[in-house]
């Protein structure tokens, strides 16, 4: 028995809206991966989920990554570290060694980087291409149509590109946007779907979400 602490409850009150909605929409949860988006959060913020046998993290910078994870990764054995925020292909290195998996793949220069810089190590780190679903200007991510140049680009560089990751327009009903990742995924035969925060994981998990990032319902609000 772990104490109730508020970090517990919290993960607690989250995975049992996992399995929930996992039974709702006849899926296993054990399908459902829960990246603790932990951005922002000071390691001693960050430890209380470790010490509630939470593994699997994300960050959205690889030199803050860089700063709170080493110390935190020889403390608790197993972590996993997903990258969801956006990367320059300069710290493609960097970034190949602290993460286990990438959400943030959107163009054919990082995918070259990230191609020789998994190849130097001699690692292999599962891939999503972030797509910018809204066809929004300032945002991440590529665009749908070149979705399938990017793969084979991918192909090309020896990425693996296991799915597709969007963040959907803020302030606008998300479903839209998780069902058109969902269908360009199958279009594409990729089997993972990274989509669904905080507000909307449900949804995004009644849709096929593999993958939710989810922050602020573990955490709290960021300050
Ligand atoms: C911050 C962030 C999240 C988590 O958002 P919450 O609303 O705190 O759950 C998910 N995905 C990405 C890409 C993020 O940057």
């Amino acid at each position: 028995m772990q104490d109730a602490t508020p970090e517990n409850t919290a993960i607690q009150n989250v995975q049992d809206k996992i399995s929930h909605t996992a039974k709702i929409a006849r899926r296993k949860s054990d399908d459902i991966t829960l990246v603790a988006v932990s951005k922002t959060r000071s390691a001693e913020e960050i430890r209380p989920l470790l010490g509630a046998g939470h593994r699997i993290f994300g960050e959205n910078r690889v030199q803050e990554a860089a700063e709170k994870w080493p110390e935190l990764k020889s403390e608790f054995s197993g972590c996993e570290l997903h990258l969801i925020g956006q990367l320059q292909s300069n710290k493609a290195a960097d970034a190949t060694v602290l993460f286990d998996v990438i959400h943030s793949v959107d163009r054919t220069s990082l995918i070259k980087a990230l191609g020789k810089a998994m190849r130097e190590v001699d690692k292999n780190i599962p891939c999503f291409l972030q797509v910018n679903i809204g066809d929004e200007e300032q945002k991440g991510g590529c665009a749908i149509g070149s979705i399938a140049d990017l793969l084979s680009a991918a192909q090309k560089h020896g990425v693996e590109i296991i799915g597709l990751m969007c963040l959907p327009p803020a302030d606008v009903e998300p479903a839209p946007y998780f069902a058109l990742l969902a269908e360009l995924a199958a279009r594409h035969e990729l089997p993972s779907l990274s989509m669904g925060m905080s507000g909307d994981y449900e949804t995004a998990i009644m849709l096929g979400a593999t993958h939710i990032r989810v922050g602020t319902a573990l955490f709290g609000p960021r300050g």
